[in-house]
């Protein structure tokens, strides 16, 4: 297609917001371009089983932190390439659960979410589970009852599981190997074809070599483009043409340093929650709210280590392997919302880095705790961050390489998610002592950007309406974690990819 083909839609991003609708769109027979920052990887060939050298996974340009509790971007943040961040994410996929949805009329705070959980989320999370080939445990202990089974049984527990399993059991806390967007068999899928079952090599986060985890590369991107969809892989969005009535008529973006421009009649922004509402700030558009970059959440996540007698060999399996919601809604809890715990596996240049990070060993002292490796493990909470008003997105005066100017993000945690990582703090303690562990010691983390463009039935407080489209620009859709009116207690990629069906489908009926 050329610049001056009028293609019916121009999605901007290829991750878990913008390749499950770019693939619905390409279905239903319409003429779409995908464009994407990143590079189209071939996994099977360009992926290797090294960290520092997979670290052209990760969204590496400079975005500037500030806030009491600066969150750490890099690789713990977000991705690029053809997939986005799913090329890198570690492939838990727990539902919501309905109360998620509702933690103004439960408690007073945050928002409502404008959508039913069993009519509008509910049937893509069945669908998606079945299309990615999620493997997870026969019967799930929290949540509604579900209407399909997973796909796969569960992973192999690896040896954090197996402790979390032990030290939790001796607690009275019950657990569940985990659902993971990871194949424990061999899966044939029409629309993507052969997929290899998951070989416990454990280094999902550096991207899975042989197609065994889920990732929008080897799964809906090849859907999109055996129905027709086109992607172009090194092109960077810095803009947008618009005619007199504000429609956006032509995609603006930078290709081996010239720009280029794609006319189209209907835009998809699915650029992460950063680059969403930066490029939305930077062209001044899609604003009247004033809500771009405002309500900004990143999950508390906090991790607690520990030493044990046995190996453990840290990095093997599937790092998210065993999972328990008892703590989602806590008896008699000071917080509002809740939190899941998870074991998680890590690999070693990851937890040298932690280990340099949070507890401020360099030279000899890292070098002695590294020596101890292989005796570690991991479990960490998923939960709730309210937005505030102090939480935000805004564009500095500092340019990038592109003279664009440089994201800064705003970040304090309040004090729900102080008293929320504090009971957590505590129960992970208690359940790592029962499993034998010592030298436990907590690194703190927020991890995953939020609500940077919310949606909301109002266009004086939310960016977009339930359909992920922006009230200012009728020709405007946004599909990613910018959207979430709440943060959610549980991982977001399956939730942005069951919103970014939704979106296609309700697009396509309107
Ligand atoms: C280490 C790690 C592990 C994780 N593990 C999990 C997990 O186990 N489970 C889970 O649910 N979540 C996990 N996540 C989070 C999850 O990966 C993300 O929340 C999710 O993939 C975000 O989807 P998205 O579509 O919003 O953005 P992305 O997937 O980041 O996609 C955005 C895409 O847009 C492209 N883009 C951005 N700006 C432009 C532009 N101007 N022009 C063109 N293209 C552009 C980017 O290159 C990128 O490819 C993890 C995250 C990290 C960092
Ligand atoms: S553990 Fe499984 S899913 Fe993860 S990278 Fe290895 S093969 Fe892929």
């Amino acid at each position: 297609m050329t610049e001056n083909t009028i293609v019916d839609a121009v999605v901007i991003g290829t991750g878990a917001g913008g390749a499950p609708l770019l693939a619905r769109l390409a279905m239903a027979g319409l003429k779409v371009v995908v464009l994407e920052a990143g590079k189209f990887w071939k996994a099977t060939e360009d992926f290797a089983t090294d960290e520092r050298a997979q670290d052209f996974l990760f969204w590496n340009d400079e975005r500037l932190s500030a806030g009491n509790d600066p969150i750490a971007f890099g690789r713990n943040n977000s991705g690029t390439g053809v997939g986005g961040s799913t090329l890198h994410y570690t492939a838990y996929t727990p539902r919501l659960q309905p109360d998620d949805l509702r933690l103004r009329t439960d408690f007073g705070v945050s928002e409502d979410w404008p959508l039913d959980y069993q009519r509008d989320i509910e049937p893509y999370y069945d669908e998606l589970e079945q299309f990615l080939g999620v493997s997870g445990p026969a019967q799930y202990p929290w949540g509604p009852i579900r209407k399909t089974s997973y796909r796969y049984g569960p992973l192999p527990v690896n040896g954090a599981g197996r402790l979390m399993e032990k030290g939790c059991r001796e607690l009275g806390i019950r657990t569940s190997p985990a659902a993971n967007a990871a194949l424990s068999a061999p899966q044939f899928q029409e629309g993507y074809g052969w997929r290899s079952a998951c070989t416990n090599r454990g280094f999902c986060q550096a991207g899975c070599n042989n197609g065994a985890k889920a990732s929008m590369d080897v799964t809906f991107i090849p859907l999109a483009i055996q129905h027709g969809a086109e992607v172009r892989a090194e092109c960077f969005v810095t803009g947008f043409e618009r005619d007199s009535q504000g429609r956006i008529t032509a995609v603006v973006y930078e290709q081996d340093g010239q720009e280029q421009r794609q006319r189209c009649l209907n835009v998809f922004l699915c650029a992460g929650a950063i680059e969403t509402p930066r490029l939305l700030l930077i062209n001044n558009v899609a604003n009247s709210s004033q809500q771009v970059g405002r309500n900004l959440m990143a999950h508390t996540a906090l991790q607690i280590w520990g030493e044990f007698e046995q190996e453990m060999q840290p990095w093997r399996g599937i790092p998210g392997a065993v999972i328990s919601e008892d703590t989602h809604r806590p008896a008699e809890a000071d917080f509002v919302g809740g939190y899941l715990l998870q074991s998680i596996g890590v690999m070693p240049v990851t937890y040298a880095s932690q280990l340099a990070r949070g507890r401020g060993l360099w030279g000899q002292s890292l070098h002695e705790a590294m020596s101890r490796y292989n005796h570690v493990a991991g479990i960490n909470i998923m939960g709730e961050c309210l937005p505030y008003e102090h939480n935000f997105l805004e564009l500095s005066d500092e340019k990038d390489s592109r003279g664009l100017p440089k994201p800064r993000v705003h970040f304090s945690m309040g004090e729900n998610e102080e008293r929320l990582t504090s009971h957590a703090n505590q129960i992970m303690r208690e359940v790592w002592a029962a499993a034998g562990a010592r030298n436990l010691w907590a690194f703190p983390r927020n991890a995953h950007i939020i609500g940077t463009a919310r949606m909301g039935t109002d266009r004086e407080t939310a960016v977009v309406d339930p359909n992920g489209r922006s009230f200012d620009i009728p020709n405007l859709y946004i599909s990613d974690s910018s959207t979430f009116p709440s943060a959610l207690s549980v991982n977001p990629a399956l939730t942005i990819m069951a919103l970014s069906l939704r979106t296609a489908d309700n697009f396509l009926k309107s």
